[in-house]
């Protein structure tokens, strides 16, 4: 299945949790989960029946996958690759998809949403060890830098964000220089970092069935 591209509010409303989707809009009175915090659709505002072992585990996976903004493929593969690492295959799914470029430019708030870093990084406004790279998917590593590309460095969504993200905060795993449009993995995140509610251990054993 393709990555979904309708209006991203129905997914919070879906999953009956803030994912922060949308940026700024995420904070103010106007997010449509604080507006209407029902499942989206005609039947939205019935009452929700006890979900199967299956629909919890389905729903998780659904919510990791929505929040990053993968297709089902994506994720998937990303699955098979936290599969194949040593340790528990669940954190690893997580530290791989915050590993993520378009992940790191939101994390370090060179934009206000993944959805805008994916789109940032295909056009070309960042390098990464001083190198461009245009891959939403990019693996991070531990010690690399990424940097707004000179050019890039007035675009108003760029300087907005980096002002915005004193609200999210910057996690521990990440250094920024602010004035020099830079940031640096300082290590990979640990479970503790990654603060939304995920229940990992539902999508493993969704996959594992
Ligand atoms: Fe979710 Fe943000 Fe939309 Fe609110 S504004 S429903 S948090 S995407």
């Amino acid at each position: 299945m393709a990555r979904y591209r309708g209006a991203v509010c129905r997914i919070c409303r879906r999953e009956n949790i803030k994912l922060f989707l949308k940026g700024d809009r995420c904070y103010s009175d106007k997010c449509a989960f604080d507006r209407r915090g029902y499942a989206p659709g005609e039947h939205g505002q019935r009452r929700r029946g006890k979900p199967s072992d299956y629909g919890i585990q389905l729903r998780e996976k659904q919510k990791v996958k929505n929040t990053y903004g993968l297709s089902e493929k994506q994720f998937t593969l990303f699955f098979e690759k936290a599969e194949r690492q040593k340790g528990i295959t669940g954190t690893n799914l997580l530290v791989l998809l915050e590993r993520r470029l378009d992940n790191v430019v939101y994390r370090l708030g060179f934009t206000h949403s993944r959805t805008q870093g994916r789109h940032f990084v295909r056009h070309n406004h960042f390098m990464v060890n001083g190198k461009r790279v245009n891959i939403p998917s990019y693996l991070v590593s531990v010690g690399d830098t990424i940097e707004v590309k000179e050019k890039s460095r007035t675009l108003s969504a760029i300087t907005d964000s980096l002002d915005a993200v004193v609200r999210r905060g910057l996690p521990q795993w990440l250094a920024i220089e602010k004035e020099k449009f830079k940031g640096e993995i300082k290590s990979f995140p640990i479970r503790e970092d990654l603060t939304l509610p995920m229940q990992e251990q539902l999508i493993v054993e969704l996959y594992s069935k």
